[in-house]
């Protein structure tokens, strides 16, 4: 892990990130999602983690959301919560599985419904989608920015194609975490690319 000149809180409070793995410079991923014709959508089969105050956003929606969604709002995430200080709220819930995959993905026209619909109403979709989501195949553990467990044991689909995860996510990271927070990561990138040849 390398250490960051100080801590770097996102624009909901939490998570924090003082640290990052210099690994997430060498993993790859298909990145551009949309125009991927081989996954299946398999990286929304499982739902997905959702800070309480985001499951707030949500839920004081109204009816024009629930019925894109197409899914009563009962069964849009689990009932149970979790208390975890990385998320902001200080608690997480996950969205629900129904037949095979997260009840807000779009099954006809691919992509989140979430999403879509923040497009449609002028929406700034970090507002409302899941962070874990946005951030996916990066995320944060105690702090640090890893890269997600299914890049690591190669298990997502589209592994090993397209750009780093990094640059792929560049754009997302500077929205959460500011341009300072991007421009020290690239910084240490190049430096411990240096480093890399000269061993
Ligand atoms: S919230 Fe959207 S992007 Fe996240 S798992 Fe569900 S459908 Fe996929």
């Amino acid at each position: 892990m390398i250490a960051l000149s100080r801590e770097y809180p996102s624009v909901f409070g939490q998570p924090v990130i003082h640290a990052v793995d210099p690994a997430i410079f060498g993993y790859r991923y298909f990145t551009h999602c949309m125009a991927c014709d081989f996954c299946g959508d398999s990286c929304c089969s499982y739902g997905v983690d959702i800070d309480v105050e985001n499951v707030a956003r949500i839920e004081a929606l109204g009816d024009d959301f629930e019925a894109h969604v197409g899914v009563p709002r009962a069964q849009w995430f689990t009932k149970q919560r979790w208390t975890d200080p990385e998320f902001p709220g200080g608690a997480q819930a996950r969205t629900r599985v129904k037949g095979g995959a997260c009840v807000f993905l779009d099954r006809k026209q691919r992509g989140c419904k979430i999403h879509s619909y923040c497009i449609a109403n002028g929406i700034d979709y970090h507002r409302l989608k899941p962070l874990v989501s946005i951030l996916f195949p990066l995320t944060f553990e105690g702090g640090v920015l890893v890269a997600s467990g299914e890049l690591e044991d190669r298990s997502l689909v589209c592994a090993d194609q397209g750009p780093n995860v990094y640059d792929g996510l560049r754009g997302e990271l500077a929205w959460y975490f500011g341009e300072d927070f991007v421009a020290e990561v690239d910084a240490i990138r190049v430096s411990h690319a240096a480093g890399q040849a000269k061993a």
